[in-house]
C-alpha cells in the first residue's frame, strides 16, 4: 500500500470525524437548549397560571374592579367586580370596543358622556374621576363611579395597554350627602334657634356662636369666636363649670346643666342656664360640646321670691318655722355652739282677745307691732321667726348666748309696755317668754329637742302669770306628745277645732236624708288635720269631754239655724267621752236652749270604743235615748260581739263599716256580710247606713241587700256648713 496515496485518505477522514463530532456537539446543544427553552417556558407558563390564580383572587376580594384595555381601545380583560359595576356580561365584554360596551355613562353635571372617554386614559389627568354609570334594565339602580387610568408600561417604555380601576362610591356619596345635609340643617337651627346656642371646642372655646347668645350676651356673634366659655361666666360660678366639664368629658356624663352667671359685655351679670352636650367623632372621641344658654334671670327671681316666700312669714317678713329650723340646725352644727347658742319662745298673753274684741285686721296689725318689737330687741344677735298665731321664737347666737337671750327676753317685755296704737285705740300687750339654754343633752337631739325646751319652759311661764320669762329645766318634760298635747289644749282654748258635715242619703233615691258631723283640726301651722291625727291625743291631754261638747254645741247651733227640715245630724262620740253624764247633760240642755228636737240629734258609737263600756256609759246613752236622741253603732261588724251591744244598748241603728263597701262587688265574702247584717239589722227593726260608698255599683248592691241609707264621696265629702 502506498504510503502516499494513504496520506489524503487519512486525512479526509480526520475531518469527516471533526465534522462529525462538531455536528454532534451541535446537537446535542441544540437539544440542550430546545429541552431547556422548553422547560423554561413550562415554568413560566406555571408561573403565569399561578400569576392568574392570585390575581382572579385579588380581584374576587377587592372593592376595586378592574378594566384592562389595548391602546387601540378594545378591551382585554375585565374583572368580575368590574364587570358588576358597569353591569355588563364579562365574557361577552372581553374583545369588544370600548366605546361600543352597551352603558350609559354621565358624567359629573349628568351629560351623557362616552364610554371611551369617561373609561379611557385622559391626557394630563391622573385624578380619579367619578361618572354616572346607568345600567340597562329597568328598576336597576344608577350608581356613582370613581375612575382612574393607568397607562401599563412594557420594557421599552411604550405604552402596550391602559388599566382602568373602577369603585362603586354610591353609597358613600348618599352617605355624605346626608351629613352635609343634616350639618346644613344643624346650621340652620343653630343660626335661627331662639335661645343662645354655641359650638364649642374641646378646650371649651367658642367655635361658633348663634345670634340669640350673642344678644344675650350683649355682642355679636362673631365676637364671641375664639373666648372660653369660663371667661364668659362670673368668677363665683367657674369652679363648678369646670367641674361639670371634666365629668363631661372624662366620659362621666353626656350633658349637664348648671344654673350660672354670665357677664355681658356692658359688665352686667345675666343669669342663664346652661346646658351642655358632648359631642363625639365616629371613633368614640370627644370632639366638641354643643352649648344651649338660656335667660334665666326671671325664672330666678321668681325662684328667689318663691323661696322668700317659703322661708318667710308673710304678714310680718320674719322668718317662718322652716327657716328657724333650718337656722337653728345650721348654729347647732357650729363647733363651741353649746355656750353660742339660745333658742327664745315667746307668746302673746290675751292675743285672742284683742283679735275678738277688735277684729283681725287689728290683731294682725298687733303681730306687725309685735315683730317690730322682736327684732329690735334681738339686734344682730339673733333670728326672729314667728311660727305662725302669735307664737314668736328666737335663735340667740352671741359669744355668751345666756347673758344675751335675757338681754333679748328683757327688751321684750320692756319694748311691750308700750301702749301700742291699733287703730283709733290705744292698747297694751304682754308676752310670755321661755327660754333653752343649749346644753350638751339638748343639742344632741337637734333643733326639734331645742326648740321644744323652750317651748316647755314657756308653757310654764304662761301658767306662772302674764309678761314672765321662765328657763327650761329637764323637770318641764319635753317628748313631742306633750307637745301635741299642749297644742290641742290651746286648740280647744282657740277654737281652732272646726266641724264638717258629709250628707247621708236614702239609697232608693238619692235624697239627703241627714248628715255626719266630723271633726277636724284647723292647725296653724300644719293645717287642716283629719281625726286620726289628733283624736288619739284628746284623751291625754284631757280635752276628749271638752271637745265632744265643743262638736255637739256647734251641730246643735247648726241644726237650731237649718230649722226642722226632717234632716238629722249624726254626731261621733267615743267612750271616753262619756261615763260622768257631762256629755249627756249638756247636750240635753243645748237641744231644749235651741228648741231643737231631740231626735234630729243622733249619736254614733264605736263599737271598739264601747269594749269596756262600763255602767256608768250604759246609764248615760240610755238617758239620751230614753231623752229621745237615737243611737247608732259605728263601723258595725267590725267588733268582737256586734250582737251583744246590740242587745245591751239602747241602740237605734247601725252603720256598716267601709271595708265592707270596698269589697263589693269583687269580694264574695264581702257581699255575703253585707246580705246577713242587712237581714239582721232588719229584722231587729233597726236603721241601715252603709258607709265609704264611692262607686255607683256599691250602692246599688247595698240597696238590693236591704241597706236603707248611704254615705260615701260618691254622694259627697265632708264639708264646712256653708
Ligand atoms: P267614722 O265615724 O266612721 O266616719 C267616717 C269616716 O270615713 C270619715 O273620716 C269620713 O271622712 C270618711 N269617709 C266618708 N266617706 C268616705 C268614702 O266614700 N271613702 C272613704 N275612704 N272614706 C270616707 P274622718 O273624718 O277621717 O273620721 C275618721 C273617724 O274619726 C270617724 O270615723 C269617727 O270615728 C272619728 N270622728 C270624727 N269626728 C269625730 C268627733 O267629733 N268625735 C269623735 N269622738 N270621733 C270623731
Ligand atoms: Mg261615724
Ligand atoms: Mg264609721
Amino acid at each position: 500500500m502506498d504510503l502516499g496515496s494513504l496520506a489524503p485518505l487519512g486525512a479526509v477522514s480526520t475531518v469527516i470525524a471533526v465534522v462529525a463530532l462538531v455536528a454532534l456537539v451541535a446537537v446535542l446543544v441544540l437539544l440542550h437548549r430546545e429541552r431547556a427553552q422548553r422547560r423554561r417556558a413550562s415554568g413560566l407558563l406555571t408561573t403565569a397560571q399561578e400569576l392568574r390564580r392570585r390575581y382572579d383572587a385579588l380581584q374576587s376580594v377587592t372593592r376595586e374592579g378592574v378594566l384592562v384595555q389595548s391602546t387601540s381601545g378594545h378591551v382585554l380583560d375585565l374583572s368580575e367586580r368590574a364587570a358588576e359595576i358597569l353591569g355588563l356580561d364579562r365574557q361577552a365584554a372581553v374583545g369588544r370596543r370600548v366605546a361600543d360596551l352597551p352603558l350609559v355613562l354621565v358624567d359629573e353635571r349628568g351629560l351623557a358622556t362616552s364610554a371611551a372617554l369617561a373609561l379611557g386614559p385622559r391626557p394630563a389627568d391622573d385624578d380619579p374621576r367619578v361618572v354616572g354609570v346607568v345600567p340597562p334594565g329597568p328598576g336597576a339602580r344608577p350608581r356613582l363611579v370613581q375612575v382612574a387610568t393607568l397607562p401599563l408600561p412594557e420594557a421599552e417604555g411604550a405604552p402596550s395597554a391602559v388599566l382602568t380601576t373602577l369603585v362603586d362610591v354610591t353609597l358613600r356619596r348618599e352617605v355624605e350627602a346626608a351629613l352635609s345635609r343634616s350639618e346644613t340643617q344643624f346650621r340652620v337651627a343653630m343660626e335661627n334657634a331662639p335661645i343662645g346656642m354655641a359650638l364649642v371646642d374641646l378646650d371649651w372655646r367658642v367655635a361658633e356662636a348663634n345670634v340669640a347668645l350673642a344678644e344675650l350676651l350683649g355682642t355679636h356673634a362673631a365676637a364671641l369666636r375664639g373666648y372660653r366659655v369660663d371667661e364668659l361666666t362670673a368668677p363665683e360660678d367657674r369652679a363648678a363649670q369646670r367641674l361639670q366639664l371634666d365629668r363631661l368629658l372624662s366620659g362621666e356624663q353626656h350633658r349637664f346643666s348648671l344654673e350660672m352667671r354670665c357677664r355681658r359685655a356692658d359688665g352686667q351679670l345675666v343669669w342663664v342656664v346652661l346646658d351642655a352636650a358632648l359631642v363625639r367623632a365616629p371613633d368614640g372621641r370627644p370632639d366638641r360640646v354643643v352649648v344651649q344658654v338660656r335667660d334665666a334671670t326671671e325664672s330666678r327671681l321668681q325662684a328667689e321670691m318663691l323661696t322668700h316666700r317659703a322661708m318667710h312669714d308673710p304678714l310680718t317678713g320674719l322668718a317662718n318655722r322652716t327657716l328657724l329650723q333650718e337656722v337653728l340646725q345650721a348654729a347647732l352644727e357650729q363647733p363651741g355652739a353649746l355656750h353660742r347658742t339660745a333658742v327664745l319662745a315667746c307668746d302673746l298673753d290675751g292675743f285672742k282677745e284683742v283679735n275678738d274684741r277688735y277684729g283681725h285686721a287689728a290683731g294682725d296689725a298687733l303681730l306687725v307691732h309685735v315683730a317690730g318689737v322682736l327684732r329690735a330687741a334681738t339686734g344682730s344677735s339673733g333670728t326672729v321667726a314667728r311660727l305662725g298665731g302669735d307664737e314668736f321664737v328666737v335663735v340667740v347666737q352671741d359669744e355668751d348666748a345666756a347673758k344675751a337671750v335675757f338681754d333679748v327676753a328683757n327688751q321684750i317685755h320692756g319694748g311691750l309696755r308700750e301702749p301700742v296704737r291699733l287703730g283709733r285705740r290705744r292698747t297694751r300687750v304682754a308676752a310670755s317668754v321661755g327660754v333653752a339654754l343649749a346644753d350638751a343633752s339638748l343639742v344632741e337631739g337637734g333643733a326639734p329637742t331645742l326648740l321644744a325646751a323652750a317651748d316647755a319652759a314657756l308653757y310654764r311661764a304662761k301658767g306662772a302669770g302674764r309678761g314672765r320669762t321662765e328657763v327650761y329645766d329637764p323637770s318641764m318634760g319635753l317628748s313631742t306628745a306633750t307637745t301635741t298635747h299642749r297644742e290641742l289644749v290651746r286648740a280647744v282654748e282657740e277654737d281652732q277645732l272646726v266641724v264638717h258635715y258629709q250628707p247621708i242619703v236614702d239609697l232608693s233615691d238619692g235624697h239627703v236624708v241627714g248628715y255626719e258631723a266630723l271633726v277636724r283640726w284647723q292647725h296653724p301651722h300644719r293645717g287642716l288635720l283629719l281625726p286620726g291625727a289628733f283624736l288619739p291625743h284628746a284623751q291625754e291631754a284631757g280635752v276628749s269631754v271638752a271637745l265632744a261638747q265643743l262638736v255637739a254645741t256647734r251641730v246643735v247651733e247648726f241644726l237650731a239655724r237649718t230649722g226642722d227640715d226632717g234632716r238629722w245630724v249624726s254626731v261621733n262620740v267615743s267612750a271616753d267621752q262619756l261615763g260622768d253624764g257631762e256629755l249627756a247633760t249638756r247636750l240635753l240642755a243645748e237641744l231644749s236652749r235651741h228648741r231643737v228636737a231631740p231626735g234630729r240629734l243622733v249619736l254614733e258609737l264605736t263599737e271598739s270604743s264601747l269594749v269596756a263600756a262600763g255602767t256608768r256609759i250604759r246609764h248615760e246613752l240610755t238617758q239620751l235615748s230614753a231623752a229621745g236622741v237615737p243611737i247608732l253603732l259605728d263601723d258595725f261588724g267590725t267588733g268582737v260581739s256586734p250582737l251583744s251591744y246590740l242587745r245591751d244598748l239602747p241602740v237605734a241603728g247601725v252603720k256598716l263599716d267601709m271595708s265592707f263597701t270596698s269589697g263589693i262587688p269583687h269580694d264574695p265574702t264581702a257581699g255575703r256580710v253585707v246580705r246577713a247584717l242587712g237581714a239582721l239589722a232588719r229584722e231587729l227593726a233597726m236603721v241601715t247606713i252603709a258607709e265609704g260608698i264611692e262607686h255607683e255599683e256599691q250602692a246599688v248592691h247595698l240597696r238590693r241587700s236591704g241597706w236603707r241609707y248611704g254615705q260615701g264621696w260618691l254622694y259627697g265629702a265632708a264639708q264646712p256648713q256653708d
